[in-house]
């Protein structure tokens, strides 16, 4: 008889997808001796969204979590998920930077790396695993599951004897979507197990409402791990409960031998830590949705898309955005949909939709995307989408971190230079998230408010009431701020009464000033780059239409910038 083992995902892609990974390190730690406890295959706490949203939002260092957690245990494997070259960004880094990145997140305490590329392609998940392998950690390969009229079950397994070539250890079924059949399970994991000699873990979501069936029958199949969540983190776009599994494959010759009386104990904590962060929980990420299976929408991209088009007032149009989605997506090849390529369409579906009319504004990551610099789609791109978005461009076939230049010297003298270094984790923070990092490091940002939608939504423009709180939440304090978002108005493009200013340059989207491409007194031309706008994670460029002078700035690169807000004067 055989046991199945379970990977714990409460500490991270739990939160990820069900509360935008906005769980505190506080709140976590009281739990982690608890958790080490049970006897997890492994406990995932690190990686995926957790390190942009701790220096983004939280104001908390990704690397003291993972020290913390990591002190915290005794026996149980610390798991990350890394997005092979981008690590834990989007988008590819210099091998040097991927080298110290793996080295440093060992050292500091992960043991397992599931390492994954969004499509597919072995040679930007190459660096990755090598490092890792040479640190002495266990290297999970990965397998981004998607269904597309080019994807095949041999295709996977070809995939999977990559990475045995390569020294995996085991090799993941990454499911991110939760759209995965009992019978294409079953038959997936009878391949690799029948041609590989590879460990075989299956991460999936619930969203379908198939998954619990699913995991069931990749036990027939053989499967060795399955990853789940505590009870109260699970379901919807989360992953299945870890006590219902667990309990489901009692007197099964695939038992888990895991106690649910400890887990009773786990569940009692999350309990209150779920009640703490509900005003977070939007109702559509914990619903059962069939149309997954003809969206692809992965849980953790469900919930960010919401947050996303609520900041841009758009939320009424997210089942115009879930129909464009597959059509974006086959244009650009039939990527699967994960981290980056997810916000890659999902974004470019928001904006086809926003704008009325398709790839008018197109992100850089986008054009990136079809000049090849992500790495091979699984099939050809729309020849007419791509002529008509990057022109006569040059493509590339190449491994893409091959023309990156090494970095990390250069965000040393940098970092250095700003006074920003105190250990050598800050100089790859820096590295991969130049912009937050800068502001992060130097202590200018301030621990998110706990935002309830529902605040957010039933305040218009009633500017003249208070918009700073103090909100108790079971004796924590925390600032809440209340901001006015009925003055977006799509349909005329333009919107406040900000947007009045003759010669005014406004921005089109809700996000951050990435970068200032002109100064007060430049001279420009129609068409070119004035300013860089990050919003949804994707660089937009935003150009002038109008040939002038720049006759003032508002604005400064790190700023917040509301969709309508004047950037600039042209005259
Ligand atoms: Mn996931």
């Amino acid at each position: 008889m055989k046991i199945t083992k379970i990977t714990e995902t409460a500490l991270r892609d739990a939160h990820q997808s069900l509360m935008a990974t906005r769980m505190r390190t506080r709140d976590m730690l009281p739990v982690v001796e608890e958790l080490d406890k049970i006897g997890f295959f492994s406990l995932e706490a690190w990686g995926g969204a957790t390190f942009d949203v701790g220096i983004r939002y939280l104001n908390e260092d990704p690397w003291e979590r993972l020290r913390a957690i990591k002190e915290h245990l005794t026996k149980t494997p610390l798991q990350m998920l890394i997005r092979g070259q981008n690590l834990v960004g989007y988008k590819h880094y210099p091998d040097d930077i991927v080298e110290k990145f793996v080295e440093k997140s060992y050292e500091n305490g992960v043991d397992i790396f599931r390492v994954f590329d969004a499509l597919n392609d072995v040679r930007n998940m190459e660096k990755t695993i090598k490092t890792a392998k040479a640190q002495g950690a266990h290297v999970q390969g990965t397998i981004s599951y998607t269904t597309s009229p080019v994807h095949t079950l041999e295709n996977f397994v070809k995939l999977a004897k990559d990475l045995e070539e390569l020294e995996c250890d085991s090799v993941n079924i990454k499911d991110m979507a939760g759209l995965i059949y009992p019978v294409d399970i079953y038959k997936l994991v009878k391949m690799l197990k029948e041609e590989t000699d590879l460990l075989i873990s299956l991460h999936s979501h619930s969203t379908s409402g198939m998954t619990p069936i699913s995991y069931y029958t990749a036990c027939e199949a053989g499967v060795d791990v399955l990853d789940t969540a505590i009870s109260p983190l699970s379901w919807g776009a989360s992953q299945p409960p870890t006590e219902s599994i667990v309990a489901a494959l009692k007197g099964t010759p695939y038992d888990t031998k895991l106690d649910l009386k400890l887990l009773s104990n786990i569940k009692k904590y999350f309990i209150d830590i779920r009640e703490k962060y509900a005003g977070l929980i939007d109702p559509i990420s914990e619903k059962v949705d069939t149309d997954v299976l003809l969206y692809q929408l992965p849980g953790g991209m469900l919930s960010n898309l919401v947050s996303q088009l609520k900041e841009q007032n758009a939320l009424d149009r997210y089942h115009d955005v879930l129909e464009e989605m597959p059509r974006v997506r086959k244009d650009l090849g039939y990527p699967p949909l994960v981290t980056p390529t997810s916000q890659i369409v999902g974004i470019q579906a928001v904006m086809n939709v926003l704008n009325g009319e398709r790839y008018k504004i197109v992100s850089n990551e986008v054009k990136d995307y079809i000049k090849g610099f992500y790495g091979r789609p699984p099939a050809q791109i729309n020849p007419k989408i791509a002529k008509m978005i990057i022109g006569d461009e040059n493509t590339i076939d190449s491994r893409p971190a091959d023309l990156l230049k090494p970095q990390y010297e250069h965000y040393k003298a940098e970092g250095i230079k700003k006074g920003i270094i105190k250990k050598d984790e800050d100089i790859l923070t820096l590295a991969i998230y130049p912009a937050i990092a800068t502001k992060f490091l130097s202590g200018e940002m301030k621990e998110e408010e706990l935002l309830s939608p529902k605040q957010i939504v039933n305040n218009t423009n009633e500017l003249e009431i208070p918009t700073e709180y103090s909100v108790e939440v079971d004796g924590d304090v925390f600032d809440v701020k209340i901001m006015p978002t009925g003055y977006l108005n799509i349909e005329e493009g333009q919107r406040s009464p900000k947007g009045d200013v003759e010669g005014g340059v406004s921005s089109t989207m809700q996000g951050m000033l990435l970068k200032l491409k002109v100064a007060i007194g430049d001279k420009v031309k129609k068409g070119d780059i004035l300013a860089i706008i990050e919003a949804m994670k994707m660089e937009n460029d935003i150009e002038t239409s109008v040939d002038g002078v720049v006759e003032n700035i508002f604005v400064t690169e790190g700023d917040s910038i509301n969709a309508g807000d004047i950037l600039m004067v042209i005259k």
